[in-house]
């Protein structure tokens, strides 16, 4: 009697379950709704007022025997639960999002396919100084069968007191070198007042670590149709770096490539950390083409090309690498820069690797 006594309230208890399944779902599908009007009026999705009102509701209305706090934690759990829906949604609703295009994003600049399948070479000075010295870096690279020249003439310093670049004067040096032997150049723009006069030298914007959040320039690079590269932030998390970017898709140019330059962390031996996961996550969740920065993130000639080849091998759609005629005597990153020998020899190492198409 007793037997069939206990299965008859089992049946009953997974009929309970399978009905809780059911609401939980429907409870589910409504969260996710609340959180895509949410997201259009750009309201935030962490409510922490209606969920204490709801869970005050819910205990005082509470028919036992569930003691109030086992209620609470009960329904914190299915608010958590809706929290991380409507999160996942959120992400796959962002436009750099794989979810949202599965097709890579291929920025083509001049002819030359970043982001294609065939890694690409970045290569140039830390600072333009001289015309000389850009001209003597752009034909060294060129022979080496780089097309990409990249080269700051504005400069984002630590110390005002450190050479703040050329200006203007250097993206026209920049570009007249660049023509000469069939470059295209890539040059870090600060000011968005600078972006419109900046035009005719730079054939894709750099937008550096340390303005990654500076949102007005993301909103200005956003309007514009001319190719970004957007650097991490020195401490920006994937979601950060994500979000950056959506910053200027959303606007409408959809030409943006990613570059993962290294991060602060404690460690003293590197000039930041350089982050390897950073490159397969990105290209998971994002459609965006995704370089590496060898220089910045090593800071060190010693590991460059190691560092280059394991971004290869991590899926990277290409490396920038800083080129200096004589980098004793470089006006910024003296330390790092590879002279033209050490680039020759840095290339081909990169390229023996056959991780190089
Ligand atoms: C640069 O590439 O010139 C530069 C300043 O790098 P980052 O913004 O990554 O520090
Ligand atoms: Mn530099």
């Amino acid at each position: 009697m007793e037997q069939k006594e206990l299965s008859t309230l089992r049946e009953q208890m997974d009929a309970i379950n399978s009905k809780l399944l059911e609401l939980l779902s429907e409870r589910a599908k409504i969260a996710i709704e609340i959180g895509e009007i949410k997201e259009k009026q750009g309201v935030p999705r962490l409510d922490p007022e209606r969920e204490k009102i709801m869970l005050e509701r819910l205990v005082a209305s509470n028919p036992g025997p569930l003691p109030a706090a086992t209620v609470r934690q009960l329904f914190k759990q299915i608010f958590q639960a809706s929290m991380e829906l409507q999160t996942a949604e959120h992400k796959k609703h962002l436009l750099v999002s794989r979810k949202q295009q599965q097709e890579d994003t291929v920025v083509d600049v001049k002819g030359l396919a970043i982001g294609g399948g065939t890694p690409i070479m970045v290569a140039g000075p830390c600072s333009v100084e001289s015309y000389d010295q850009v001209r003597t870096v752009a034909k060294a690279i060129s022979a080496a069968g780089v097309k990409l020249m990249r080269g700051g003439a504005f400069k984002p310093r630590t110390s005002p007191y450190d050479f703040q670049g050329l200006g203007m004067d250097g993206l026209k040096m920049l570009r007249e070198a660049a023509d000469e032997f069939g470059l295209s150049t890539i040059s870090e723009i600060v000011d968005p007042r600078h972006l419109e006069a900046a035009l005719p030298y730079v054939d894709i914007i750099q937008i550096g670590a340390r303005n990654m959040h500076n949102f007005e320039l993301l909103k200005a690079v956003g309007d514009m149709r001319t190719p970004v590269v957007l650097k991490r932030g020195l401490a920006a998390t994937m979601e950060e770096f994500v979000h950056a970017a959506e910053y200027i898709v959303s606007r409408g140019n959809t030409q943006v490539i990613l570059i993962e330059r290294g991060i602060r962390t404690y460690e003293k031996w590197t000039r930041n950390t350089l982050d390897i996961s950073a490159v397969p996550l990105l290209k998971q969740e994002t459609h965006l083409p995704v370089l590496v920065d060898v220089t910045h993130s090593t800071g060190r000639k010693d590991i460059m090309a190691p560092c280059a080849k394991a971004a290869l091998a991590a899926g990277a759609d290409g490396i920038m690498v800083e080129v200096h005629p004589n980098p004793a005597v470089a006006l910024s990153d003296a330390a790092q820069q590879l002279n033209i020998e050490e680039f020759n020899r840095f290339f081909d190492d990169v390229k023996k690797s056959g991780l190089f198409k």
